[in-house]
């Protein structure tokens, strides 16, 4: 079953986000205002001064900690550990309310749940949960919106409303875990399962938010209780492209996996499809791509959304497999994705017999290929449809 919609606590009304023109990007949020400090914004030492600027004891940080990290508790009545008095305050001010989730959408008998939820300002972020047989895929979003404005995809058009802080990101992980606990995501028979894979895919370019998502990485992977203990080979940092972005995130030398959202192998339909590209080059961005892999020896996964009579062509693959070998053998595994039809886009998936071949001759120049699944497209919860239907 499905969360049931809890209502809004928040009244601040909803502003609207200025859609962008065709190709125009934009890197600063126009939405300034930024919701309240929470415990997960912060690393252990953090937490403690935290605590002690509001005047709490600095080894609360531990017990509030595994609370919310192990127990994923935020009610003051289940904290029993701490003093009555003063209970509510400490809680109120380490844990504030940062999402509410607003409505919850099933798919696939129940295995995909998308979530979405409203944030302090109303502004409204969405998340997926996608159980399988073994693990648990859960995508985040890590802006309100988006500022890289790919003509195909929802959230693009819809245009950027601010990033968010690292709890909010987090939190979204901790609600999904509440609720695989309390087994409200798959069906009765099923054993309870934790989250195994996060995948920052969706709303939103993390790497254009990149302090806050580096700190929602690290909490999600820091053990028990600085964080949630998540394997960090389990986590997929998604990026259109942002060059000096992943430069950066090399350097973290986390290992991480890199997903660079091509779609396209030649600069004139990239710069048309993708337009962080009319700053950094198809080349660049594999250039990037590769550094990355020889630093961290993660194999790098290439997204190509697959639209038709678009970027379908035997040659654009021919092309592709051509670059990815031009800098090594066994570095990079291609995702071919079929595009998620929104209402009303000219965009569509492309034809069966058109994504087999571009499979085959990808695969033919070596290089490993797998058609990914489209989990949740019924709910609008696939990749560019998470502004479609809010
Ligand atoms: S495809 Fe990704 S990067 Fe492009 S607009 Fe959509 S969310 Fe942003």
């Amino acid at each position: 079953m499905a969360q049931q919609p809890q209502q809004s606590t928040t009244s601040t009304p909803v502003e609207l986000t200025v859609k962008p023109r065709p190709g125009q990007l934009t890197f600063d949020a126009p939405r300034r205002g930024k919701p309240p400090r929470h415990l997960a914004d912060f690393d252990m030492a953090g937490r403690r001064e935290f605590l002690a600027e509001m005047g709490h004891q600095p080894f609360r940080a531990g017990q509030l900690s595994r609370h919310y990290f192990d127990r994923f508790a935020t009610a003051p009545e289940d904290m029993t550990d701490l003093p009555a008095a003063g209970r509510e305050e400490l809680v109120s001010q380490a844990l504030p309310t940062l999402l509410t989730t607003v409505r919850s959408l099933e798919a696939d008998q129940g295995d995909t749940v998308k979530n979405v939820h409203r944030c302090f300002d109303g502004a409204t972020v969405e998340s997926v949960l996608m159980r399988y047989t073994h693990r648990v895929t859960m995508c985040i979003s890590s802006q309100a919106g988006c500022g890289m404005n790919c003509p195909f995809c929802a959230t693009g058009q819809a245009g950027l409303t601010r990033n968010l802080s690292t709890a909010e990101m987090v939190e979204q992980v901790v609600q999904g875990a509440r609720m695989l606990r309390g087994g409200r995501v798959g069906r009765a028979e099923q054993e309870p399962l934790r989250i195994s894979n996060i995948v920052f895919m969706g709303m939103g370019e993390a790497l254009a938010n990149y302090k806050a998502s580096i700190g929602a990485i690290h909490r999600l992977i820091d053990p028990s209780p600085e964080g949630l203990g998540i394997s960090a080979r389990g986590i997929t940092m998604s990026t259109v492209g942002l060059v000096p972005g992943i430069r950066k995130f090399t350097q973290e030398k986390l290992p991480v996996t890199l997903a660079l959202s091509l779609h396209a192998p030649d600069d004139e339909l990239r710069d048309e499809l993708i337009p962080i590209n009319t700053r950094w080059k198809v080349d660049e961005a594999l250039d990037a791509a590769y550094d990355y892999y020889q630093a961290t020896g993660r194999r790098v996964s290439i997204e190509y959304a697959l639209i038709r009579d678009i970027n379908d062509h035997g040659w654009r693959a021919d092309l592709l497999g051509e670059k990815l070998n031009a800098r090594g053998g066994g570095w990079v595994h291609v995702n071919p994705i079929p595009l998620n039809p929104t209402p009303g886009s000219k965009w569509t998936a492309s034809r069966p017999g058109v994504e087999q071949n571009f499979v085959e001759r990808l695969r033919a120049h070596g290089i490993p290929t797998t058609v990914r699944d489209t989990r949740g497209s019924d709910i609008d919860g696939a990749c560019g449809q998470l502004a479609a239907t809010v």
